[in-house]
């Protein structure tokens, strides 16, 4: 499960970030997920809650958003956004597509008091 180790990895940043703003508490966290990070949304709250035990975002709200990820098609030789996994290129339905972005989690915002 890689969500796990994304999660504590993610929670070191937002540790340090609240940290920096002198907050007591993070009241709430967005993260950006790549569309084909293959981060299953219900393993990353469990594990966001797991890695969240004993630090300052203890409890606090999780947000996800999910970008499309951008890859280069080979056939058409254009960039392209893709949604899913799996999924070829939008515009010709090729699956020569070399993924440039959105295979990782991002924090994107946080909410601190
Ligand atoms: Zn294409």
């Amino acid at each position: 499960m890689h969500e796990i180790s994304l999660c504590l990895s993610a929670m070191e940043l937002i540790e340090q970030q609240a940290r920096q703003h002198g907050a007591k508490r993070v009241t709430a966290v967005w993260l950006e997920i790549g569309a084909l990070s293959c981060i299953e949304e219900h393993a990353l709250r469990f594990s966001f809650a797991s890695a969240a035990h004993h630090t300052l975002a203890e409890g606090c709200q999780l947000e996800i958003e999910y970008l499309p990820a951008r890859a280069w098609c080979w056939t058409c030789s254009m960039s392209v956004l893709i949604e899913k996994h799996d999924e070829g290129c939008p515009q010709c339905g090729g699956h020569q597509l070399r993924v440039e972005s959105g295979d990782s989690l991002r924090l994107k915002q946080l909410e601190v008091e």
